[in-house]
């Protein structure tokens, strides 16, 4: 049995390799593991892919690879390698070299004798620009309040550790790998952890990711959250949300009417109902009331054609023996 794989997700990271490579080796022998490194060229332009040959050809025992024939995101890559791997405790890190290999015998320690189901990395003393750092914060605790998992710091840090069980049950797709721990928790594991790591500078190419991570981390967020907690019941959203409409435009409509009906007979000026400003106001909610109302049934349709409608994280089950 393997104690280690290591899941290494790159994209044009050629200058980076020989180097993880051999850190990642002098570590993991000193420290007496069984091993598996899993690289997942994520479809590089550049010579990644000569590189990991090269060193899959040296180092026949412990490198894996797998390149994807066209870019498709480190979502995907880590998914791969989630697939591939076969040791009792899945490490995963970014191959620029920005994570320590040293952090790795304190991670497997907190997975195998600690019982962690997940230990997040926390790059507390960041090398990164400020344009990333500051956003970062923010990301971090609107993550922490949809997640309620209160005691991370740094969701979308590269360096983590799993208990195996963990990555075979959860599904990375997207740009989902910024909420992992989410994932992990939405699946029902939560003994999530946190371990701080050491960080450095890039040393080589550059960041793969712009600015626009922000954007896409918001909505990939609330994704997540309206998923996790509507996903097998969308009516239960829907529908509270377009009952209290309709109902509020409802009422709005009858006091229009009825205030008007008692100007009229107790003899004071009254004005027409369309004359009333509030009238619009009411038929805007009344319509939009209908309209998230059958957004909910929609949903139902859909969720109740879903393939995975009855799909549950099973822990264990106990059975009778048959004699
Ligand atoms: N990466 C990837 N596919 C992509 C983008 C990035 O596999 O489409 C890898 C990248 O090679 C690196 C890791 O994901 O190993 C983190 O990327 P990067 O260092 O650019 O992110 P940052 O440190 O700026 O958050
Ligand atoms: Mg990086």
């Amino acid at each position: 049995m393997t104690d280690i794989s290591v899941v290494i997700p790159l994209y044009n990271e050629e200058e980076s390799l020989p180097e993880l490579h051999a850190w990642l080796t002098r570590v993991l022998t000193a420290g007496g593991y069984s091993y598996e490194l899993i690289f997942v060229d994520d479809g590089s332009t550049d010579g990644s892919l000569q590189v990991l040959r090269g060193l899959a050809a040296a180092d026949t025992r412990h490198v894996r690879v797998a390149s994807f024939r066209r870019n498709y995101g480190k979502s995907p890559a880590l998914n791969t390698g989630f697939g591939m791997a076969r040791g009792n405790v899945v490490i995963t890190m970014d191959a620029d070299l920005q994570d320590s290999p040293d952090e790795i015998p304190g991670l497997y320690d907190m997975i195998t004798r600690q019982g962690y189901d997940l230990v997040s990395g926390y790059k507390k003393k960041r090398y990164d620009p400020l344009s990333k750092t500051l956003p970062t914060k923010l990301f971090n605790a609107t993550a922490r309040k949809v997640s309620g998992i209160h005691n991370l710091h740094d969701f979308n840090c590269g360096l983590k550790a799993y208990r195996a069980e963990v990555v075979k049950h959860i599904e990375v797709y997207g740009d989902m790998h910024r909420y992992i721990p989410y994932l992990a928790k939405l699946a029902g594991f939560n003994r999530i952890g946190e371990k701080v790591v050491h960080h450095q500078a890039r040393k080589y190419g550059t960041t793969k990711f712009g600015l626009d991570r922000f954007v896409n981390g918001y909505l990939d967020l609330l994704t997540l959250w309206f998923t996790g907690t509507f996903g097998k019941k969308p009516m239960h959203l829907f529908g509270l949300l377009g009952s209290l409409m309709f109902l509020l435009g409802l009422a709005a409509v009858i006091a229009v009417g009825a205030i008007k009906l008692y100007n009229m007979h107790t003899g004071h000026s009254y004005i027409l109902v369309t004359d009333s400003p509030y009238f619009y106001i009411s038929l805007v909610l009344m319509l939009l009331g209908s309209q998230l109302f059958l957004a909910g049934f929609v949903g139902e349709l859909v969720a109740r054609n879903s393939p995975k409608r009855n799909e549950y994280q099973i822990k264990e089950t106990i059975d009778i023996k048959e004699k």
